[in-house]
């Protein structure tokens, strides 16, 4: 077993945005606490912080986009997927107009992938159809 390394980081499950310390020991996360030089939280997190973190490692973890093809998800590469989601929201946009499409972002994002989304949903698209579940 490697020496752990300790990671700085900010909780992404919620928008108070929680300053955070993972060990990480063989590039797994085994002990998660509160970063005490955080102005946010100062040490504290609630249990989703400290504990909620071991999906990272899950066996059934996604971890390449999928496309359904013939009634069937089948793994892809990002640059495909990446290009199928370009052209849908092209094809959609040219025959509907901006307003057929919305975006619905995540509270478990972080304030700045909020923000480009937004930019990108009001700019690129060209409509205002974006919520999150941030406000709930
Ligand atoms: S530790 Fe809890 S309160 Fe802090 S950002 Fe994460 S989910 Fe939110």
């Amino acid at each position: 077993m490697g020496e752990p390394n300790f990671v700085k980081t900010i909780c992404g499950y919620c928008g108070t945005g929680c300053g955070l310390v993972l060990e990480v020991q063989d590039n797994k996360i085994i002990k998660i606490r509160g970063d005490k030089e955080a102005p946010v939280n100062k040490g504290q997190t609630c249990v989703k912080g400290a504990f909620a973190y071991e999906y990272v490692h899950a066996k059934d973890r996604l971890t390449s986009p999928l496309i359904k093809k013939a009634g069937k998800l089948v793994e892809t590469t990002w640059e495909e997927a990446y290009q199928f989601i370009s052209n849908r929201l092209q094809d959609i946009k040219t025959s509907w107009g901006p307003n057929a499409i919305s975006m619905f972002a995540s509270a478990r994002s972080t304030n700045e992938s909020n923000f480009v989304t937004q930019k990108f949903m009001r700019t690129v698209i060209g409509s205002n159809n974006i919520d999150g579940c941030n406000r709930t």
